[in-house]
């Protein structure tokens, strides 16, 4: 199909250059085109179903077909369809918005930013991290420690914070004043013999290492996802993050959750920061927070942070940083939509509840002579394959058999994803015990095939 030049396929071919694509590759395989979703499920132009354990991007909560949603944005369109958040505009969904977001976040989180997209939530975070500190007359202190696998955005700063040789080899990442530490990773970065709760004390070692060489008067943050997810779903040993975290405390440190994923629900708790026990200065979110029915983000900072940025703008004459769709009312009325269905619907609860049913599932295959590593937290998991158990060998080259066992899955009509050769589950939050077992039973036909 993929090669009749005026079909939709040869189209897509002939005009798209895909996002996390191989472009060549594309050329000859073509696109999968979906047409429809319902609830966990997608179906392509052929008419076949597919369950998206994988949420789309991580990101559709309420599932694929949710009628609030689109009664949201119907009257949000007919009402105001548009309009901008400068020079004190403001509109009725975003107010309400910004509002429930700092109510329900962590404590000492009292203002928010919008913007459209994960990556410009970074990049305004890294933005913020040195205006404040300029403000602040500190003009020394605008270091950014991440760590390596970590997954932040693809902009020219978020870009730098992820740490993910593909996001920055040929594109002359990372900027300068970025620095990654050790990935949390028990499996892959633990010592023989060590604890985890000992890995964990050698990583906040490690940090504080870094911080003592650097000098701690340049760095201005550390950023990290509570679970890493998108690097290939690395939930942190156990105390990493008091411990992580007790190391921004004593050195002046903020402390930035990248909760573009964790946030509203994908733990079993509202947010990863609740769940991990976390006190971020700066909170990021997004995905999840409109379902990704519309491009929203949002960064959610302190008062310490709010007040030396205020003053600052009144120095210059304003706050210099904006997007044409910052707050757009129809994306926050579509927020504030989900957040009610996520509310209503128990799906905090429910992630809680499927997640631990998801844990025990994917545990039933580490047995599996393919299966080096199953991990995860809440309603998010993955196992990783080796082609040796006993010696944890990475399959040569890395991600041959993660890349066969996706395509399988298609087959199978199941979307996951390959991070390398881990494979990531991360269903919408509405899922139900008996779509847990469907999608673990098309995974089980096609890791078999794999076999
Ligand atoms: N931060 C995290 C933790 C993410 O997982 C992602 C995307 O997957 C981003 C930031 C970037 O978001 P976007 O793709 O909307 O730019």
């Amino acid at each position: 199909m993929s090669q009749i030049p005026n079909s939709l396929h040869g189209q897509d071919i002939a005009n798209i250059l895909h996002p996390y694509t191989n472009a060549v590759r594309h050329q000859e395989v073509g696109p999968i085109v979906i047409e429809r979703g319902e609830g966990i499920r997608v179906y392509d132009d052929t008419g076949k179903d597919y369950i998206e354990a994988m949420a789309g991007l991580w990101s559709v909560a309420v599932g694929f077909s949710e009628p609030r949603l689109v009664e949201a944005a119907t009257r949000q369109l007919n009402a105001l369809p548009y309009y901008h958040t400068f020079t004190h505009k403001s509109n009725e969904p975003s107010i309400r918005l910004a509002e429930r977001l700092v109510a329900m976040s962590p404590a000492r989180l009292s203002k928010v930013f919008f913007t459209n997209s994960g990556s410009e939530a970074n990049d305004t975070v890294v933005k913020l991290l040195w205006y404040y500190n300029n403000a602040m007359g500190r003009p020394e202190r605008k270091k950014i420690i991440s760590r390596r696998r970590a997954y932040h955005g693809i902009t020219v700063a978020s870009g730098s914070l992820t740490g993910l040789p593909v996001n920055q080899q040929d594109f002359d990442l990372p900027i300068a004043g970025v620095r990654h530490l050790t990935c949390p990773h028990f499996y892959r970065e633990g010592r023989e013999g060590e604890t985890e709760e000992a890995f964990a004390k050698r990583l906040a070692d490690e940090f504080e290492a870094l911080v003592l060489a650097e000098g701690p008067e340049t760095i201005a943050g550390f950023i990290g996802e509570p679970l890493m997810a998108a690097g290939g779903v690395v939930p942190p040993p156990a105390t990493y993050w008091q411990k992580m975290q007790a190391v921004c405390r004593k050195y002046g440190i903020m402390l930035v959750a990248d909760e573009v994923i964790t946030g509203f629900g994908r733990l079993g708790r509202t947010f990863g920061s609740d769940y991990y026990g976390i006190d971020p200065d700066i909170m990021v979110v997004s995905k999840q927070l409109t379902s990704s029915y519309q491009p929203l983000a949002a960064v959610l900072i302190s008062d310490e942070l709010f007040e030396g940025v205020a003053a600052n703008s009144a120095r210059i004459g304003m706050f210099g940083h904006g997007f044409t769709t910052s707050g757009h009312p129809v994306a926050t009325a579509v927020a504030l939509a989900n957040l009610d269905i996520i509310e209503e619907r128990g799906l905090v609860a429910n992630a809680a509840a499927m997640g631990e049913i998801l844990q025990k599932g994917l545990a039933s295959y580490a047995d599996h002579p393919l299966v080096g590593e199953v991990r995860g937290a809440g309603l998010i998991g993955a196992i990783e394959l080796v082609s040796d158990k006993a010696g944890k060998t990475p399959f040569d080259p890395v991600g041959k058999a993660g890349r066969y066992l996706f395509e399988r899955g298609h087959e199978h009509g199941l979307i996951i994803r390959a991070i390398g050769d881990t494979i990531a589950f991360c269903p919408p939050l509405i899922i139900t015990q008996s779509d847990v077992a469907d999608m673990l039973a098309r995974f089980g036909r096609a890791l078999d095939d794999t076999a």
